[in-house]
């Protein structure tokens, strides 16, 4: 049961007729309520369910001007069994719990952040799609909404918790993603703030992402601040290559975002006693292993996408492409593990599952399938 009982405004008409829920995207449709909670005088309160719907905030407020915010991403599924599951959601906690302190904000209680997504979730659980596949998003978001224009650690926040049904970020059939190794920006370099989900790192790659996008790109593989030469991840995804059968996926040093995806794929491989390791790789290293016919393949994992097989990597005028149609990819044995993990068809061994909704306050018990 829910450590905070949190008061609920509850909207007057649903929208939830309007979604047309065959056709869904990433993210532009937001359900009926929101958790909101703010910080002043120093500490956290009025934490509420509310409508969701526009905040009030002066020009003055410090996000807008020097970008206080952090956010998360994580996921709820309607299971097989007709029960709702939210994937992992104390690393999610744990990981917001990194990203505040390294920007200056006032730390959230991890029990809060569970039972505010419980009760959002039970409030909104009819938003939540049960294809194979769809999910209700979860974002939480925390921004400074002090007014002043000194340069400095805000003393008023607002976190608030969205919600949104979507499909997988990328098709299934979309036949991979295409990647352009990025040879002059760079994302995050040592000492800045590459670990922490902050939304200044992705302004950072509007500019490269949209380079990528015109030269007929998903997305840009972003490489070592320092010499732009060994990989580190992509766009919302940490990548992994397979190399003579031993994954490799770069170590989490501080420019990397240390992914729950990735971190559950590592977990899936030591399950299977499958060879992995956490080391630097170069592009010099990528292209070489390809040439010999050693590299068999190349994915990213994150929440959005689950796993997405790569089809193609660009760098400079070398261009490596994959097979992404046979049934025997690591990729694709890894994303319906996860996927059976997260919609209850297989056992939940690790405990990653947090049951919500009405199955939970039916008494179930809180962790496993
Ligand atoms: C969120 C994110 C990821 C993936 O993390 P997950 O917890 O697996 O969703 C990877 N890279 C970046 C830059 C991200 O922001």
């Amino acid at each position: 049961m829910p450590n905070h009982i949190l008061p609920i405004t509850p909207v007057r008409q649903s929208r939830l007729s309007n979604v047309d829920f065959d056709n869904l995207e990433f993210g532009n449709v937001f359900a009926d309520h929101m958790f909101s909670c703010e910080y002043s005088a120093g500490r956290w309160h009025d934490a509420r369910i509310v409508p969701y719907g526009p905040v009030s905030m002066e020009p003055g407020a410090l996000c807008l001007h020097y970008g206080q915010t952090v956010f998360e991403g994580l996921k709820a599924f309607k299971g097989v069994d007709g029960i709702s599951r939210v994937f992992r959601p104390d690393k999610n906690a744990d990981r917001l719990g990194q990203s505040c302190e390294r920007l200056c904000i006032p730390a959230i209680d991890k029990e809060l952040f569970c039972s505010a997504i419980d009760q959002l979730i039970a409030v909104d659980e009819k938003w939540m799609p049960s294809r194979r596949g769809e999910s209700l998003y979860i974002r939480p978001l925390i921004f400074a909404t002090e007014s002043n224009l000194l340069v400095k650690p805000a003393d008023r926040y607002l976190f608030l918790i969205i919600t949104a049904p979507v499909k997988e970020y990328f098709s299934r059939q979309g036949g991979g993603v295409s990647l352009r190794a990025e040879p002059k920006y760079t994302r995050a370099a040592m000492g800045g703030t590459g670990f922490a989900k902050t939304g200044g790192n992705y302004a950072a790659t509007l500019r490269p992402g949209a380079d990528s996008v015109e030269q007929g790109f998903d997305q840009t593989l972003w490489l070592d601040g320092r010499d732009h030469s060994f990989v580190e991840e992509v766009g919302q995804m940490n990548i992994f290559f397979r190399i003579r059968d031993a994954f490799v996926t770069p170590p989490l040093k501080g420019t990397i975002l240390p992914g729950v995806t990735r971190d559950s794929v590592l977990t899936l491989l030591e399950d299977r006693g499958e060879k992995y390791e956490e080391r630097p790789i170069s592009m010099e290293e990528v292209i070489a292993t390809y040439n010999k016919g050693e590299l068999q393949e190349v994915f990213g994992a994150g929440t959005a996408a689950v796993i997405a097989p790569v089809s193609r990597i660009a760098y400079g005028d070398t261009t490596l492409t994959f097979d992404v149609e046979p049934d025997n990819l690591a990729s694709k044995r890894l994303y319906d593990s996860i996927v059976d993990i997260q919609t209850g068809a297989v056992e939940d061994i690790h405990g990653w599952n947090r049951i919500v909704g009405a199955s939970q306050t039916a008494g179930k018990t809180m962790t496993g399938s």
